[in-house]
């Protein structure tokens, strides 16, 4: 874990937040790689769960949500987590993550009993800080799928099963985060909700875990790295009635990298009004104040049924750190040396291919690698970079380091015969390609 973050520190995919003010645990900013990785990582699952299906459409809500719905989503009563303090140190604990008895702090057996600590941030709303006008910052983003869910259905007149996915951050008030952007206060997570008929959500359940192993798979997680998680009942969130978890060997350790949870019709049931009309399975809370039936009618027996929904909901900056921690190799080469290279998958990396001029400065050679960048830019598969800095086993080093699949260097002869250099990243091989074919080259890496 040390050196892959200071990979990312150095190379800049990864700072610690508020860093020249000392810090603040559990936040992490992305620097110019890191955001181009992570973009495209999103864009990645986006396009799986959206573009390739024709059963899911997106949404992006908003962050800042009225307390209402979290009181009617159980968030409020039950997404909580056990502390404990030290009352020697006065250092806090999840009670559930500690492995003995003691303060990991001081040794200390002084701890207090656990006691719910609720994981929502808030927020005051509008010029009076008072405690009626006051939103959460949304725990993970869910919530507002469901809330939409009749916009979503009467402006698509989508019909079981159909999914809504969204991509976007979430807040938790961790009480201890830790390893990197593993567990961390500000999060992004993918998350689809998966509207199917009562009755169908075991199997859909199934189908979606594999589904998810495999895009996984496509990210460059392999199978063998995973395993999945049956969740036992008395671990199961408030919603779920079978969750599985997909674990991942982290650096630190075995742990989940996405959840999928068969959440019934729980958060509909929950959210609609008059539910005592509705067809709902699973017993939801008490709900008087929405204004809306989040369910759908059959065509036949005109009964209303709140559908069941799975949930596939991964975390991107998990993901990001599995991507990452999966792809960091470092190679004995035959000269004795070694170097650091990241195999991302090509259309991860955050920069596609890297133009570089043999000299630096050189007119010709500049004008050259200047036109490359822009056409292979305009293919718009990710950034392409003109290096203009005369060093190419510095930059050949650099660009290993950070993942780019090609390094396509301009010299003397491409001046005469219009060729030029193209470098594997993982082979290290070299060959020599005409410019008119670098598109198609390109794009065939990158697509593979
Ligand atoms: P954990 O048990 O590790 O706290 P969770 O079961 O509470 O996770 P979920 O509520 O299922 O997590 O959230 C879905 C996904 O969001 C997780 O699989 C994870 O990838 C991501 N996630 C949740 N909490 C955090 C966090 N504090 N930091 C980073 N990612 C997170």
């Amino acid at each position: 874990m040390e050196e892959l973050v200071a990979l990312c520190k150095r190379r800049g995919f990864i700072f610690q937040s508020n860093e020249i003010y000392g810090g603040l645990q559990g936040l992490y900013d992305y620097g110019p790689l890191g955001v181009e990785l992570k973009n495209n990582l999103k864009q990645s699952w986006w396009r799986e769960m959206v573009f390739d299906r024709d059963d899911v459409e997106g949404l992006d809500a908003s962050i800042l949500t009225k307390p209402s719905v979290l009181k009617f989503s159980g968030h409020e009563d039950t997404f909580t987590d056990p502390l404990v303090d030290c009352r020697d140190c006065k250092s806090r604990w999840r009670a559930d993550q500690l492995t003995s008895e003691n303060c990991p702090s001081c040794g200390s057996s002084n701890l207090t009993d656990p006691r719910p600590f609720n994981l929502m941030f808030k927020t005051a709303v509008g010029p009076v800080e008072d405690n009626e006008s006051f939103a959460y910052l949304r725990p993970e983003t869910a919530q507002h799928i469901f809330t939409n869910f009749k916009n979503v259905v009467d402006s698509t007149s989508k019909q079981l099963p159909f999914g809504i996915a969204q991509i976007g951050k979430a807040f938790r008030n961790e009480i201890t985060p830790r390893n990197f952007v593993f567990r961390v206060r500000e999060f992004e997570q993918m998350e689809l909700e998966f509207f199917v008929a009562p009755g169908t959500d075991e199997q859909w359940h199934e189908s979606w875990v594999e589904a998810r192993i495999n895009w996984w798979d496509k990210q460059g997680v392999s199978r063998n790295n995973l395993e999945l998680y049956h969740v036992p009942e008395d671990e199961l969130a408030h919603y779920s009635k079978a969750t599985v978890d997909i674990m991942y060997k982290f650096p630190h350790g075995l742990e989940e990298l996405e959840g999928i949870a068969n959440r019934t019709d729980f958060d509909l049931g929950s959210h609609s009004k008059n539910q005592s009309e509705l067809d709902i399975q699973s017993s939801v809370l008490e709900n008087n104040e929405s204004n809306a039936r989040l369910a759908v009618q059959d065509q036949e027996t005109k009964k209303w049924t709140v559908p069941y929904v799975i949930e596939p909901s991964a975390g991107v900056d998990r993901g990001v750190l599995a991507v990452l921690n999966e792809a960091y190799k470092i190679e004995e080469l035959e000269d004795g040396k070694t170097r650091t290279v990241l195999n991302l998958k090509p259309h991860l990396s955050p920069i596609k291919a890297a133009v570089i001029p043999l000299k630096k400065n050189h007119e010709g050679l500049v004008e050259i690698a200047s036109q490359i960048k822009k056409d292979l830019q305009r293919l718009r598969f990710g950034r392409v970079l003109l290096e203009n800095s005369g060093n190419i086993g510095k930059s050949y080093r650099r660009h290993d380091e950070i993942g780019t699949p090609l390094c396509i260097t301009v010299d003397f002869d491409s001046l005469d015969d219009g060729t030029v250099t193209v470098r594997d990243r993982d082979t290290m091989q070299q060959k020599r390609i005409e410019i008119s074919k670098l598109s198609k080259y390109l794009e065939d890496l990158i697509l593979k």
